[in-house]
């Protein structure tokens, strides 16, 4: 986002010239919904978001300021305490509502992240999806994985212990502009769940998406002060951001991830990052090639590549590498892309021009440097300024960018291997460990091959869509990939301080006044052997 101007209109924009969506989207929604942005008054300055498809300008954001966010996070902290006050059955009502209104309104919502981001409208609907099953998800279980549980104390019946769940106040989300909605909200809902109040900064390119979900939320009954979002830069508003809330989830680049992580450990306060990857493929010699290829040619392409579990370096071994690169590049050649808001296309557009840059800058030096093109590796003006063709290479050397460095586009190189460990070795040599895939007929084989891999989630005969949507079980990067996890229990205890309360009964955990200290210690230290063996340990 470079140029900035001082404009009255946030729709002052030739593509909404008389137009609206059949979806009921148009420039006067859009103007609707940055009343839902708590940036300043009119006198901020204004920053164009784009639309990828064609360069046209989907509308304009105030660009918020360090003072906006402080202010947001004093009325979220203010409005947190009736919010975290009121039932968990009450807050998760208002998910299972939100839930509802995204399925009526989905038409809406696809049309945004498309024009936002570009993607194709099959992975816009992922995002629908996957946020309906996570507001359900939470909706259900927040009382079970919040419960106050009963804990083991040092003497039954004379102590007992208890464990709370508080919720840690203002949660500060910072999310990037590749999943618009998931990124922004997904994670909110189940810090709103717990009992906290959420201060968001989307991405530029991604948070009118936000500003129509927050519409929803609010539809369904979210209390307006519970969520703030602040629009504008993220190295201006994300600092801020890290000072002044108690926790914080990012989204974003390692890079940046290691920024926020700094800033937070200086102030003491949790945080959670989901970052970068290089994601690993694995096609084993017993592997059903074709679905093998036919699962690739979605994996590495959805959303163009920029998706954080999307996959950019397979290993298949070397008696199928062949048949492999035969059928994969095959499925490839016949992948359709358009700038269309309907279905049917396989892959949409890049989302800023940084992206199709940095993609075509890796297609550049690996082929420069002796990699062989096997399909794409070409921009597709015709089609919009940011669309490039879905590219595989193969013989990517280790001096190659592509190799090791994440592209975050529609590449994806092929190596052959020869023997289970070195594809092990392979996948496991580089800094991330965010997602892998592994294809095999043996399942038993493949679940071991699994367990060896060094990521955070592994799927077997899928690419990324069967980690993510198992809900229940937690997701997220082992080595530079991130810190902490989304989804199941780790995804929402993160938004939870933990408490513990003891009630002592009768005799005080000390020596009784009767009894000779001496004595007393060394029946108590029996005492506490004896429960501890037959409860395995006290706690
Ligand atoms: P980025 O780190 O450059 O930016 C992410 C967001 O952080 C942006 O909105 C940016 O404005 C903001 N930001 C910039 N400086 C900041 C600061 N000092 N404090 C707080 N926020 C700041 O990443 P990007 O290039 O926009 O996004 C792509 C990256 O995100 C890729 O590396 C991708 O793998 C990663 N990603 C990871 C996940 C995941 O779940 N693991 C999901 C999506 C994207």
């Amino acid at each position: 986002m470079s140029a900035t101007r001082l404009s009255p209109a946030s729709t002052d924009s030739s593509y909404w010239t008389g137009r609206v969506l059949p979806s009921g989207l148009d420039g006067a929604l859009l103007d609707r919904l940055l009343t839902h942005a708590a940036v300043g008054d009119g006198s901020r300055e204004l920053t164009p978001v784009h639309i990828p498809f064609t360069g046209e300008t989907l509308g304009w954001l105030r660009r918020g300021l360090p003072a906006d966010i402080n202010r947001a996070v004093a009325e979220a902290r203010s409005a947190q305490r009736a919010w975290g006050a009121d039932s968990v059955r009450a807050r998760a009502a208002v998910l299972q509502r939100f839930a509802s209104l995204l399925l009526v309104h989905q038409e809406q919502g696809l049309d945004l992240i498309q024009l936002e981001s570009g993607k194709a409208r099959r992975h816009a609907l992922e995002e629908i999806i996957d946020t309906i099953v996570v507001s359900r998800h939470y909706a259900a279980h927040a009382n079970a994985y919040l419960r106050p549980r009963r804990r083991a104390a040092s003497l039954p019946v004379i102590t007992t212990a208890m464990e709370y769940r508080r919720a840690v106040g203002v949660v500060g989300v910072v999310s990037p502009w590749n999943f618009p909605l998931i990124l922004s909200i997904t994670d909110a809902l189940a810090a709103l769940v717990a009992g906290n109040a959420i201060v968001l900064r989307p991405d530029e390119q991604g948070s009118f998406t936000a500003l129509w979900a927050a519409e929803l939320l609010y539809q369904a009954g979210l209390p307006a002060g519970v969520l703030r979002i602040v629009t504008g830069e993220g190295p201006v508003l994300g600092p801020a951001l890290v000072d002044a809330a108690d926790f914080v989830m990012f989204t974003g680049s390692t890079r940046t991830g290691r920024i926020v992580a700094t800033q937070a450990a200086e102030r003491l306060i949790g945080f959670s990052l989901e970052l970068g990857g290089k994601n690993p493929m694995l096609v084993l010699a017993d592997a059903n090639v074709e679905s093998a290829a036919e699962g690739l040619s979605r994996g590495a392409f959805v959303g163009a590549g920029q998706v954080c579990v999307s996959i950019e370096r397979v290993y298949i071994h070397a008696s199928i590498f062949e048949e492999f690169v035969e059928r994969f590049v095959a499925r490839v050649r016949g992948l359709t892309m358009s700038p269309t808001l309907a279905y049917g296309a396989d892959m949409g557009s890049l989302t800023l021009p940084s992206q199709i840059e940095r993609v075509e800058a890796h297609v550049a030096d690996a082929v420069g440097k002796g990699a062989t093109l096997l399909a794409g590796g070409k921009r597709r003006p015709d089609l919009g300024p940011l669309f490039y063709e879905p590219t595989v290479l193969a013989g990517v050397s280790p001096q190659m960018r592509a190799y090791a460095e994440e592209t975050f586009g529609p590449v994806v190189a092929l190596y052959p291997f020869t023997s289970i460990d070195e594809a092990v070795a392979r996948a496991n040599d580089s800094p991330y460990g965010l997602n892998a895939s592994v294809w095999s007929r043996n399942i038993v084989q493949a679940t071991e091959v699994a367990g060896r891999i060094q990521c955070g989630s592994v799927n077997v005969n899928d690419c990324y869509a069967g980690t993510w949507s198992a809900t229940s079980s937690p997701v997220g990067g082992m080595k530079q990939s991130g810190v902490g996890r989304r989804h199941g229990a780790e995804g929402i205890l993160k938004y939870t301080e933990a408490q513990t309360v003891t009630v002592q009964r009768w005799i005080p955990l000390a020596p009784p006044r009767f009894m000779h200290e001496a004595t007393y210690s060394r029946w108590a230290a029996r005492i506490v052997n004896f429960l501890g063996r037959i409860r395995g340990g006290i706690n």
